[in-house]
Order: structure tokens, then sequence, then C-alpha cells
């Protein structure tokens, strides 16, 4: 349990730091900083700017420092810096690792951006406005002000308490990011990843998110002119004897990846993530034929983003698909022929998992019924975050922060000033509870 007078006096530090903590969101939501996408990805672009991230991290070592806390600012790559805050504790404490990154996706077509431009930082009924408000420097600015509050109201924790504020993660450069700083010493008994973590509740406890893997299914037909669709449709017509269209081909398979998607929704279990159909499918991509080619499409191909539980691996998953596609393939003469070409993983990213009785859940939890006066929500799901990573070092981790994951990544994303003055509430209560003071 949490002190009354100890909670009252930090609730008050934070409250007297609303302006401060709003102005530090705002300044660092100005600061373009997405990043090009890895090679071979369609929005690959390497004309853009690759200050940014550092630039942000400048802002948030700017406010570390004039509180007193350590800094340690170090480059990946030209231009681009990693920061971690540390604050030293009295000693005989647990140590509490906070993890964020800098790095935002691109903003997309700024017309769509209709309520607000994307590097605005414009505040708008309790909202502050622009591409990584959500995603997440209004996470990171939380975990900083944490710190300054309890500075403020004079406390010091037993345990050391860092934050990670790292490059590349939405591009998936986990070396240049997390990993490097945990590569760097950067390690703790429990680590909370700021993203955001609502719904299902505001700052719910995200303690499992799904594997991610990418797949590619490629499918071939036979090119024909499109005078010849005759003969593959009606009855009796000539059919695979002149031509084949990939395109219809690959709708089959289409149906059938969504019958296993079906079933995955009432197969795939893990007891982390309560509700069923968690576990997806998702066709990204669907691109064949030639446009005025006039012609039978040679060849289709889908791509699919495949979330699956986290007992499962990248390679179970794959082998399991291309099973069920290959069955699939010997109910049609020409498939069974021409096999669809499966290529997975094309990229994967590792689920995690926390136990519920792991204590940094409950020491969060603790912090969270100080907060919000009613009981934390601990669930499964969620998305894929560095909190992998993390958790692959052996740390017991968590998702907890500011913002809702259905603004993140859109247009108008937002971020409510009310979630970040709870974030930093809910950050410094948890230091309390894990850290000691
Ligand atoms: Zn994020």
């Amino acid at each position: 349990m949490i002190d009354a007078k100890v909670r009252t006096n930090i609730l008050r530090a934070v409250d007297g730091l609303k302006d401060e903590l709003v102005q530090l969101v705002c300044d660092t939501v100005r600061i373009p900083s997405c990043t090009s996408m890895p090679e071979g990805s369609n929005s690959g672009d390497t004309t853009v700017d690759m200050s940014g991230e550092t630039r942000v991290n400048h802002a948030f070592k700017r406010v570390m420092e004039s509180c007193g806390l350590e800094t340690d600012m170090w480059e990946v790559a030209k231009g681009r810096a990693n920061l971690v805050g540390i604050w030293r504790g009295k000693g005989r404490g647990r140590s509490l690792l906070f993890n964020g990154h800098v790095d935002v996706v691109p903003p997309g077509p700024v017309e769509k951006w209709t309520v607000a431009d994307p590097w605005s930082g414009e505040i708008i009924a309790g909202k502050i406005y622009g591409r990584g408000s959500t995603d997440m420097k209004g996470g990171v600015a939380a975990a900083v002000f944490a710190m300054k509050a309890l500075l403020k109201a004079g406390y010091r924790p037993k345990g050391d308490a860092f934050i990670q504020s790292v490059v590349g993660e939405e591009t998936m450069e986990t070396d240049a990011g997390t990993g490097a700083a945990l590569q760097r010493g950067y390690r703790a008994d429990a680590a909370i990843v700021c993203e955001p973590s609502s719904p299902p509740q505001r700052f719910s406890i995200n303690i499992a998110s799904p594997g991610l893997v990418l797949m590619q299914v490629k499918v071939r037909g036979k090119a024909a002119h499109i005078s010849m669709r005759s003969e593959l449709i009606r009855p009796g017509g000539l059919g695979a004897a002149v031509g084949v269209s990939a395109i219809d081909k690959t709708f089959l398979v289409y149906q059938a990846l969504l019958k296993l998607e079906e079933e995955w929704g009432q197969t795939k279990r893990h007891p982390a993530f309560t509700r069923p159909g968690h576990f997806v499918l998702f066709p990204e991509v669907i691109q064949g034929g030639d446009m005025l080619a006039a012609s039978i499409p040679e060849e289709c191909y889908m791509i699919y983003i495949i979330w699956h539980p986290p007992q499962d691996t990248a390679e179970s998953v794959g082998e399991e698909i291309k099973a069920h596609i290959a069955r699939f393939a010997q109910t049609d003469p020409w498939l069974r022929e021409n096999p669809p070409e499966v290529y997975v993983p094309l990229f994967s990213w590792p689920p995690f998992e926390t136990s519920p009785e792991e204590p940094i859940c409950k020491a969060a939890a603790i912090a969270s019924e100080a907060v919000f006066h009613r009981p934390a929500m601990l669930y499964g799901g969620g998305f894929t975050s560095d909190a992998s990573f993390i958790r692959q070092a052996g740390i017991p981790t968590i998702v907890m922060g500011p913002g809702t994951t259905g603004v993140a990544h859109g247009f108008n994303e937002y971020i409510e000033i009310q979630d970040l003055v709870d974030a930093a509430k809910l950050y410094a209560m948890t230091i309390v509870e894990w850290c000691g003071i």
C-alpha cells in the first residue's frame, strides 16, 4: 500500500508540473522524427531527414538534466542517438526501467489531418494533436515528469530508476534502439514500456502481446489474351489449356486462408487473451496483373500480417499455414499442379508474455488503484512493441501508458492532456511501490 501522505504529495507535485509536461510534449511533437523504413519495404525513402530522433532526445535530455537526473546519450548510427535518464537510488531497493521510442511513423497525406497539422503540437479542447503525441512522445515525457515530480516532492527511490528513450522502434531496428540500450547495461528488475495501453480500460496493464509474422503467398496463372476469358468461365470451355487467371486462383487461396483464420478464432487460445479472435491472418496487400495489358494475369501475390499466440513461434505458424495451403491446393486441378509459393516468415517480431503473478504486475496494479480508485485491469492483446525484446532479456515487463491505440498511426493523432498527467502520477506511484522510497 502507498502511504496516504506520500500519495497526496505526489499527486500534488505532478499537478504542479502539468504546464511544463504539456509544453515538453508539444515541443517534441513539433520535431518530425520519422525515419525511413528498412530496405525492401514499400515505404522506403532514403531522403528522410534522420536527425529528428536525436533532436527529440536532446529535448528530453535537457529536462532530465534540469531536474538533476544523470543522462547518457550515444550515437548508434550517423546522427541517431539513444538517450537514457538515470536516477540512482539510495540502495537496497528494486530497480525499474521505463522504455519508449522517439521515432514516429510518417504522417501520410497532410490534407488528411483535418483537425491540426501533424507537426503542429496544437492544443484543442484538452488534446495535443500531432504525429507521435500518443505513439509515443507523451509516454516518455510522462516518465520523465514522474521522476521530476518525485524529486520536487523531496523523495528519492531506494532502487535505481531508468528511462530508455530510443530510436528505430517503428522501423523494427531493435539492435539500434532498445537492444542497444540493454546491451549498454541499462537493465533492471522490471520494466514498463510506456506505449498506449488503452483500451480495454484506461491504463490497462498489458502483460502479453501476440507474435507478428509477415508472409507472402505467390499464385501463378497462365497468361493469355483477354479474349480467351470466355474459354475460362463458360461450361465446357477450353479452360487451363488456354489460360488461367492468377487473380481468380488467388481468391481461392484467400478464401482458404479466411477459413483458417476463422478456425484460429476458435482454436488458438492463451490465458492472457480473454477475448477469442485475437489471433489473425490479415491480408495487407493483394496485387496482380498488369494495367492495360489486356491479358489474363500470370501472377498475383498477397502479403499477410499474422498475429499468433505467445506459445507459437513464427516457424510453427509458418509450417501450419503452409500445410493448410498445400492441403487446399489438392482440391483444385490447377493449384494441385502449380502449388502456391509460400514465403513465411518473411519477417517476424516475437511475442511477449509476463505472468500476472510477477511482482511488477502487482506493484503496477497497486499504483493504478492509488491513482484511479478502481481495480486495475491486466490483459493480453495490444500490439507488438519493444516489450518483446526487454522480456527476452529476462526482465519481467508490462506495457502501460497514456493514449489510446485507436489513434496511433492514424490521421489526427492526439493525446489527452489528462492522460499525460495521469500517466506521470501512475509512473511516480509505481516507482514508490516498486523501488521503495
Ligand atoms: Zn510505439
